[in-house]
């Protein structure tokens, strides 16, 4: 069987091993030596004992590919994927888990593109393409399969013994040091993301198998509808990776919001914090009624947007994004170009899009509408692509989607453009809702960021972890609303009282409840504690055309 120039599968599984261990895991060894230090005898030994343990589990893991045919393609796939979570992690601090997979499958291929980078391309060839053609021209000698199946299973138990034996002494300081540093695990590669794929796939086959659940069913108009002849609408605009902390609204020392601030009758929540920290938590949560803590049970069920039709509403999403993560499932939806987009197609489509031809949709509505326009807001890493040229006001402004190519300040300097254009959307929409309501369609408008964004601080980048690991910037956003005159009569809103309790803590799980509470909608699904309106409605009046 053996030829004299083969090698035996199992020595070729502990190569491999190895240099997945040292390839892939740069950013887990330099943040494990790191979150050691100072770097004592025992700490050294620690650290061997976790390069015996690390070696050892991915031995354990390539032993699964024991069948011969099965070796050499599964370890291809693996050496390509690794590269590529390598380059995110190591380019842009991301870690790896179930969430980071949703957020993969969720992305446009616009989106996508941007994250294609000349460097990316050299991490896939460079520790992915070579290796693997390497692998290619091994000879490779393998025992018969049940032969094969023994001997690894033999193998198996010499290195759980090997793990035990070796981590026995550092019992303690292992499990206090990973319990403080669960981080870690989600950037071992590749086990990261073979275990966020299985805990994704799990979790995605369940809410399949799930027929959607109704909710809120018993939803209708309450007393304030009662005597009101007139339309009204509501527009809730679901922003993408706005951060208050870059908002001048929020105290930001550069004036990104020039419009905004000097809008009459807008008010400012100072202190907003999202459900996630990226777009497929962060949205389903928001339309979910459930909050943070029971959102991901939520999966499958209506929403905000079910119960405000059921009510009676016309109910409109507009998109210029991905998609709606679910949430406008049987909803009327109108993609305005970012999600038509082709592959490598680069044309973007600006955010004002969503107000193009908004005058006609609200005009076609037959009753009372809500309408939700989706935003690109400041997704990254290419901040440079979400303004149109007129809205570069701070230079010079980072034109790369590979942040190593740029200054930090460069990188701010763009994705404050973005805010400033986000700002130019959001009085566009206003001025447009105003001019309503002068003619008689009372308005309303609630703008809430999905969820922040690292640019740079400690040196992570963009958004997405773990929200017990998640800095500050990630989670806490811009949250606005702004009521026309005629809609605060008639839906009976003391805007003053509003304004007053502006600098409360508020979440996305005060965004449900709030919307039905602006349009007194009840149902078994609404908490009025978590109704912003519910302790600032006015007195009944008199309408007043
Ligand atoms: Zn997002």
């Amino acid at each position: 069987m053996t030829s004299k120039t083969s090698i035996r599968s199992e020595i070729a599984i502990v190569c491999v091993s190895v240099f997945f261990l040292v390839a892939f895991n740069a950013a887990f060894w330099h943040q494990f030596v790191s979150a050691l230090a100072p770097l004592d005898t025992h700490e050294r030994l620690f650290i061997a004992a976790m390069a015996i343990v690390g070696f050892g589990l991915l031995a354990l893991f390539f032993s699964l590919f024991t069948p011969r045919y099965l070796l050499k393609p599964g370890i291809t796939v693996l050496l390509l994927l690794s590269a590529a979570a390598a380059y995110f992690i190591n380019e842009y601090g991301i870690v790896i888990d179930a969430d980071m997979i949703r957020n993969v499958t969720n992305t446009n291929p616009g989106e996508t593109y941007d994250l294609l980078t000349g460097k990316l391309i050299l991490y896939i060839v460079g520790l992915g393409v070579l290796p693997a053609l390497l692998l290619w021209a091994l000879p490779i000698s393998y025992r018969p399969f049940w032969q094969d199946v023994w001997f690894k299973t033999k193998a198996a138990a010499v290195l759980v013994a090997l793990i035990v034996l070796v981590l026995l002494p550092f019992t303690g300081t292992a499990m206090s040091f990973f319990r403080e540093n669960r981080v870690l695990m989600r950037i071992f590669t590749p086990l990261n993301y073979v275990s966020a794929i299985i805990s994704y796939s799990r979790g995605t086959l369940e809410a399949k198998a799930r027929a959607p659940r109704p909710y809120g069913q018993d939803a209708h108009k309450a007393e304030v509808w009662a005597e009101r002849k007139r339309k009204t609408l509501t527009v809730l605009v679901i922003g993408e990776t706005a951060r208050a902390k870059n908002f001048s609204l929020n105290g930001y020392a550069r004036e990104t919001n020039p419009l905004l601030s000097k809008m009459p009758g807008l008010i400012y929540y100072t202190q907003a914090h999202s459900c996630g920290t990226a777009t497929a938590q962060s949205v389903p949560c928001m339309f979910s009624g459930q909050g943070r803590a029971g959102y991901r049970q939520a999966a499958g069920q209506e929403g905000l947007l079910h119960i405000l039709q059921r009510a009676g509403f016309s109910v409109l999403w507009r998109e210029n994004q991905g998609g709606c993560a679910g949430v406008c499932k049987g909803i009327a939806t109108e993609a305005v170009g970012g999600a038509t987009r082709k592959l490598f197609e680069l044309a973007e489509s600006p955010d004002e899009n969503l107000l193009a031809g908004l005058q006609d949709r609200i005009d076609a509505m037959p009753g009372d509408g809500v309408i939700v326009l989706h935003m690109m807001g400041s997704h990254g890493p290419a901040y440079y692509k979400r303004y149109p040229a007129a809205f570069e006001r701070f230079r010079p402004a980072c034109k790369e989607s590979q942040f190593s190519r740029c200054q930090d300040a460069e990188i701010v300097n763009s994705y404050d453009n973005t805010i400033v254009y986000t700002d130019y959307v959001l009085a566009q929409l206003i001025a447009l809702l105003a001019e309503r309501d002068r003619q008689g369609l009372p308005t309303a408008m609630m703008y809430f960021s999905d969820h922040g964004e690292s640019l740079g601080e400690g040196n992570v980048y963009l958004h997405g972890l773990p929200y017990a690991f998640a800095p500050d910037v990630q989670k806490h956003v811009p949250f606005l609303m702004w009521l026309s005159p005629k809609l605060q009569a008639d839906l009976r809103v003391n805007a003053s009282c509003l304004e007053r309790r502006r600098h409360e803590p508020v979440s996305h799980d005060n965004f449900f409840h709030s919307v039905l509470g602006l349009l007194d909608v009840k149902t078994s699904a609404y908490e009025p504690g978590l109704d912003l309106f519910a302790a600032c409605r006015s007195a009944p009046a008199p309408v007043d055309d």
